[in-house]
């Protein structure tokens, strides 16, 4: 923990927040194993008015927040988001809306244009629709998801797609890049499962093998030649899970840095998972976002390095990983002040080792996954 001095020090070389992430709600039709949410959002009641996210807003394009993401849950379930773009865009934001398209449809496309939404991404589960059907808990989402991604693109948006990968699907990529293809989309990012969450609680059933992954990663170039070949642009961002790695990601690009996360109740954190940590985040029900950012001991107590443990505390690389993710460490030692596990380097990393041996082993079926919904969430909220 750092003491005043720490924190006046660090504050000096806070920069201003560059991102907002706007997490309007945790409502969500779809129940995908793989969510980040928290394992108890279903106890998170009241969601910040619309008045409150106008001010919010504000706030942060005032501290020089330039870019802005919409997400939840699903922000679309919220009514209001149309008049929220509209405010955003009037303030100077550039505006993402990061949507699973369940609530969508050419009338509310046609509206977040009006509104002045810059740029919208949406998820896909598989290419398989029974495969999609199980991992999001939902017969119709999928042929929901393809019509409004061809319907997105059609109002003049670039077709952005996300799908995440892990065990069930990442031996179906050849098909998930054609069908991508197929739709007409400009820019695909392949995001290998992030084990936070709802996806934490799932790890087992998701984490993909090495082999399953090295193979993914030779399909992705395969395409990348072909497309190439083709003349077809469309950009493909693979993105390797962590616990293949053996140096950790700089998460956020460091602890309250440039980016911050909203969540549907007010709280204020530095990323979408922080709030799985054992410490309190400050609300914007309390205070200014301004002072929550610049002097809250939340954000201030992973800032810089006085924090840090060895082996990071000495580490020469210290300054380009920040000693990985927090909330990674948390979730695997207990303890949110120790060195990501994913650095080989850790004297924790045998724990990343044992996953992987784990994933190596073949691990349940799809319909064997825990869903994310809030019956299952309540189950959290009692623990
Ligand atoms: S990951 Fe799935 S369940 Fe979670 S918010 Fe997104 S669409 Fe909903
Ligand atoms: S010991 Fe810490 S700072 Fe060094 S590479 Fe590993 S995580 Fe990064």
């Amino acid at each position: 923990m750092t003491d005043r001095s720490d924190t006046a020090a660090i504050n000096a070389h806070s920069g201003a927040p560059l991102w907002l992430l706007a997490e309007l709600t945790y409502r969500c039709p779809l129940q995908c194993a793989y969510c980040s949410n928290p394992l108890d959002f279903a106890g998170v009641r009241e969601e910040l008015s619309t008045e409150e996210w106008l001010d919010l807003l504000a706030q942060a394009r005032e501290m020089g927040a330039v870019q802005l993401g919409f997400s939840g849950g699903e922000p679309l379930v919220r009514q209001d988001l149309e008049q929220l773009v509209a405010e955003a865009r009037r303030l100077g934001f550039y505006t993402n809306l990061i949507t699973s398209a369940q609530g969508l449809d050419e009338a509310r496309i046609a509206a977040l244009r009006d509104a002045g939404l810059d740029h919208i991404q949406i998820s896909l589960q598989a290419s398989d629709p029974d495969v999609a059907a199980a991992v999001a808990g939902s017969p119709k989402a999928h042929a929901r998801k393809l019509a409004m991604a061809r319907a997105v693109k059609a109002a003049g948006y670039p077709m952005v797609l996300n799908v995440v990968l892990h065990r069930h699907n990442i031996d179906q990529l050849d098909a998930i890049i054609a069908l991508c293809d197929e739709l007409g989309a400009d820019a695909v990012e392949l995001a290998n499962c992030q084990l936070y969450g709802w996806a934490h609680l799932n790890r087992a059933g998701l984490l993909p093998s090495r082999e399953q992954l090295e193979a993914a990663e030779a399909t992705t170039v395969r395409w990348r030649e072909r497309l190439a070949e083709k003349g077809r642009a469309m950009d493909l961002l693979f993105v390797v899970p962590d616990y293949y790695n053996d140096r950790p990601k700089a998460c956020m690009g460091g602890w309250g840095s440039i980016f911050m996360t909203v969540a549907p109740d007010g709280a204020v954190l530095p990323c979408h998972s922080a709030r799985l940590l054992p410490m309190t985040f400050p609300s914007v029900r309390d205070r200014p976002l301004r002072e929550i950012w610049y002097d809250s001991e939340a954000f201030n107590r992973y800032r810089g390095d006085a924090w840090m443990q060895e082996p990071c505390r000495s580490c020469d690389e210290r300054h380009r990983d920040v000693g990985g993710c927090r909330c990674q460490a948390y979730l695997l030692t207990g303890d949110p002040a120790a060195t990501d596990p994913v650095c080989s380097l850790s004297p924790d990393h045998h724990l990343i080792e044992a996953a992987r041996r784990e994933a190596e082993g073949g691990v349940g079926t799809v319909g064997e996954l825990i869903p994310r919904n809030v019956h299952e969430s309540r189950v959290f909220c009692r623990s």
